[in-house]
């Protein structure tokens, strides 16, 4: 299908004929670089077919690299006159693509349209861990993605035990998948120009989720607690969420691992363990 992508011309005329002021409450900086809509679209993998949700579409630049891929797009946008805009652009630049529009707080969405296989993105800043995690906790169906946030945010979604950079947000999102950084991205595609460098990130979901909702919950209550206070060894970080010092050495070392150890040394894999044994 023939599609159109955007570039600095399009996005400025489309804001003004909006009477669009970008605001940073809401993370918007939009992409006005053609290359780089492609350069997510390839890193994505995205086939035709395949049925893709996007978080925040704003102007439509990312959306309308996924249709020109042969996507069918599922997007979710919290600025009303952004998500009344889009199909009216689509209609003109993406005539016979597939594309549903859907007016909504991202991190309240509990049904789509369709069922989406994968999820791309360029995220709202401010709330791109909190998004990434509740679409993975409930859209199921989401095998694989990839999203373009906050250089430091990025490298903290992938990180490792053991790196400076790994917390909970790493501990969370290894719960879900495997992620990885898949490029980066200079500020100057934006319009506004941010004050933050981006990468982008990509994951694949592995297996259907580690465990129940119920073990996630209390495992990611641990995680929280643990990072918490970072600095201090398991055994008290978590005596909170465990009872006393002795009762979280009890369990700690029933789970297999050392009381003496701290957060960051510990795998999703070792949390889910200290979960289970509190039950
Ligand atoms: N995808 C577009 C692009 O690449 O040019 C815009 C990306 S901009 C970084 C983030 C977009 O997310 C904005 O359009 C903003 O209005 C939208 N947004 C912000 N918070 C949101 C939320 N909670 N739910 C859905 N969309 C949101």
């Amino acid at each position: 299908a023939s599609v159109a992508l955007l570039g600095p011309a399009e996005v400025r005329d489309l804001a003004a004929m909006l009477d669009l002021t970008p605001t940073k409450k809401l993370g918007q900086n939009f992409v006005i670089d053609a290359n780089t809509v492609r350069k997510i679209v390839r890193a994505a993998r995205v086939e035709a077919g395949d049925v893709v949700v996007e978080i925040g579409p704003g102007l439509g630049s990312l959306t309308f690299g996924l249709l020109e891929a042969g996507a069918a797009v599922v997007a979710v946008e919290i600025d009303r006159r952004l998500a009344a805009q889009l199909p009216l652009t689509a209609a003109q630049l993406a005539p016979e693509a597939s594309l549903t529009v859907v007016h909504d707080d991202a991190l309240r969405v509990l049904e789509l349209p369709s069922e989406p296989s994968r999820l791309v993105a360029n995220l709202p800043y401010n709330v791109s861990v909190p998004v990434l995690l509740h679409f993975l906790e409930h859209f199921p169906s989401i095998r694989s993605g990839v999203v373009m946030v906050q250089a430091e945010v990025g490298h903290r979604l992938a990180a490792a035990p053991g790196s400076k950079v790994y917390g909970s947000p790493s501990v969370k999102a290894a719960w879900y998948g495997d992620w990885r950084i898949a490029g980066q991205v200079s500020r100057q595609v934006f319009w506004p120009v941010p004050n933050v460098d981006s990468v982008l990130v990509g994951f694949d979901r592995v297996g259907s989720g580690l465990d129940s909702e119920e073990l996630r919950v209390r495992t990611f209550e641990i995680v929280d607690a643990a990072f918490g206070q970072r600095r201090k060894m398991l055994r008290q970080a978590l005596s909170t969420v465990l009872g006393d010092s002795q009762e979280a050495t009890r369990i700690l070392t029933a789970a297999g691992v050392d009381p003496m150890a701290r957060g960051e040394q510990l795998t999703v894999h070792d949390f889910l363990a200290v979960a289970r044994a509190t039950s």
